[in-house]
């Protein structure tokens, strides 16, 4: 049997953490199928003392530990070892090394959808006051922030980013339709959805959508989507692949609003 499109190797202090999110749904899924694989690293295993000690108080003073460099740098290599010996030393060079980071570059649906071309990712999840310095400079490859907001360690941001990430490989979803159609994927909002019944406490759906006419149904579907975007998130649509007439009538104050 070949091994999965992408095998994600989480680094963390907390590897229980993991399994109840990745034991549910498409994820699940996923790891049943071979798809996708996860494998938890136990940063205490990288640790030489009788105490397993991974963190110390900070050099300089203050509040707080930080995660020291060894168990970090260790498990890494461990993690590095293991590739090479199954894929080749290139391929263990080449793996991403991705650190949890609230000051890291803003993880979103692209960066998801260039992860989603690996095979291997690597994810050190840090604690604390966060990671020795030298894990940032000559450790990791890449830095995410799932947010600017400070979250107590990096396995919940980890879990978004295995996420997003492993939705895109190719089988994980029923239809790879759907990821493509998804806010975000085309620098774009996704269109309102509805589904039964057709009247809600006298809220109807939109009449097209019950006409079968899909090229219609289509149509107003990118109507909304603009809409949406220009209203909600208006930065967004610099980026997006828009025709001449569509940027020229969102320019111009219209489409319309067609709800
Ligand atoms: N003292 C650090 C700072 O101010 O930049 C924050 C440390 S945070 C409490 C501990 C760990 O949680 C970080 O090392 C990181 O791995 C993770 N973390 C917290 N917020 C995050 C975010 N928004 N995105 C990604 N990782 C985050």
């Amino acid at each position: 049997m070949t091994g999965p499109l992408l095998r994600f190797h989480i680094l963390t202090l907390f590897p229980e953490m993991f399994q109840s999110p990745l034991g549910q749904s498409i994820l699940k899924r996923a790891i049943d199928r071979g798809l996708v694989q996860i494998k938890l690293h136990n940063l205490r295993d990288f640790t030489h003392d009788r105490h397993s000690t991974v963190d110390d108080a900070p050099y300089g003073g203050g509040a707080g530990m930080v995660l020291m460099p060894g168990p970090v740098f260790e498990g890494v290599e461990s993690i590095k070892n293991g590739i090479e010996a199954e894929k080749g030393a290139q391929a263990a060079a080449e793996t991403p090394v991705i650190l949890m980071d609230p000051q890291g570059r803003l993880f979103n649906q692209e960066v998801a959808g260039e992860l989603s071309q690996r095979q291997e990712l690597i994810l050190v999840c840090g604690h604390y006051e966060g990671v020795d310095e030298r894990v940032r400079l000559y450790l990791a490859t890449h830095e995410l922030s799932i947010g600017d907001y400070v979250l107590t360690g990096g396995e919940l941001p980890a879990m978004v980013v295995v996420d997003a990430v492993a939705r895109l490989v190719p089988g994980v979803l029923h239809n790879m339709e759907a990821a493509r159609d998804d806010s975000f994927s085309e620098s774009l909002l996704q269109h309102p959805q509805y589904t039964r019944p057709a009247a809600f406490r006298g809220w109807p759906v939109p009449e097209v959508l019950l006409s079968g006419n899909h090229g219609e149904i289509a149509a107003w579907r990118r109507r909304q989507a603009l809409l949406r975007t220009r209203e909600r998130r208006p930065d967004l649509l610099a980026r997006a692949p828009l025709t001449e007439e569509e940027r020229r009538a969102l320019g111009s104050g219209g489409p319309e609003s067609a709800s």
